[in-house]
């Protein structure tokens, strides 16, 4: 019985009829002042007599729940007194257990309660989230870009996407590593997203991309001529698809750049001395979103003598 639950004692009784011959004198506490007429039983009206009640089991007229208040009764088998007893709600009982999060729900504690099973939930935790690739960045030849980027948590893999008639193609899908180089391609520009994925529950979830433009390097520079004057030489090449073309002289020990240009074939390059020999070399190169340059080969080396 709950500590709270309160008893009826039934103590006064105004009326109780004993058959003697079925439960026995002793089963009676009359008072002083009641009398026993062993015969035909006994009427009682005094309220000072008390019946020592003879209950019954308990019957459950109503059992409790987790949310609802039961109750029992018995009755005097003497006196027919009936005693009733709330019986309090029990609370549920819950058993808690930890529901991870992942990349398609949020994580919670769920309790479940071990009796009648209502469950409500808890403590939520976001669901995780697939980061995108930091550190992508990539390494270039000709007709080549090798992509790297830093591993993400929780990655099963990456998935590699190239822009390439006017939309994003998947090139790759990486599962294992985290490079991938991109072969085949004509020297030029090229925009590469990364992102990584995961499988859950039969499902792909991807991440966020992350994104690069990443250049090829240009073909090697063929030189076609170095036509030498006084002061001057113009040197000529055949043009490239590039982003620009670095032109170098040397003159002693030293190899020095004297322009860079963005388009053209030739380039006259000016302030020589007289009647001295030269060498001239080009590289080509292309500039990528960072502006940083992915630098071809350099030319051949073309020797020039300026006139006296
Ligand atoms: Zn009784
Ligand atoms: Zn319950």
């Amino acid at each position: 019985m709950h500590k709270n639950a309160k008893t009826i004692i039934c103590s006064v009784v105004t009326t109780c009829i004993m058959l003697t011959s079925q439960l026995g004198a002793e089963a009676y506490g009359a008072a002083e002042s009641g009398y026993i007429d062993e015969a035909v039983g006994v009427t009682e009206t005094a309220d000072e007599n008390i019946c020592r009640h003879r209950f019954s089991s308990w019957h459950f007229v109503k059992k409790p729940t987790c949310t609802k208040d039961g109750a029992k009764t018995r009755s005097c088998a003497i006196c027919g007194e009936v005693e009733s007893v709330k019986l309090n709600r029990l609370g549920h009982k819950f058993a808690t257990k930890q529901v991870q999060p992942d990349f398609l729900h949020n994580g919670y504690s769920k309790h479940t309660c071990m009796r009648c099973g209502y469950v409500y939930k808890d403590t939520y935790v976001d669901k995780n989230i697939l980061r995108a690739p930091k550190d992508l960045g990539y390494a270039s030849q000709i007709n080549s870009v090798k992509l790297s980027w830093s591993k993400v948590l929780y990655a099963d893999g990456y998935r590699v996407f190239m822009y390439s008639g006017g939309k994003w193609r998947k090139v790759a899908t990486v599962k294992s590593g985290s490079a991938y180089k991109i072969a085949g391609l004509k020297p030029g520009k090229y925009k590469f997203r990364v992102g990584a994925y995961v499988r859950q529950s039969g499902k792909i979830v991807s991440g966020k991309n992350a994104a690069c433009t990443a250049v090829t390097k240009p073909k090697s520079v063929k030189l076609i001529s170095a036509a030498a004057k006084k002061s001057t030489a113009t040197v000529s090449w055949k043009a490239e698809d590039c982003s620009g073309y670095e032109v170098y002289i040397r003159h002693g020990a030293n190899w020095k750049r004297v322009k860079t240009l963005a388009k053209g074939s030739k380039y006259k390059i000016t302030g020589l001395k007289k009647a001295t020999s030269y060498k001239v070399k080009v590289r080509a190169f292309f500039t990528d979103s960072d502006g940083a340059r992915q630098y071809g080969e350099f030319s051949r080396t073309l020797n020039f003598k300026t006139k006296k």
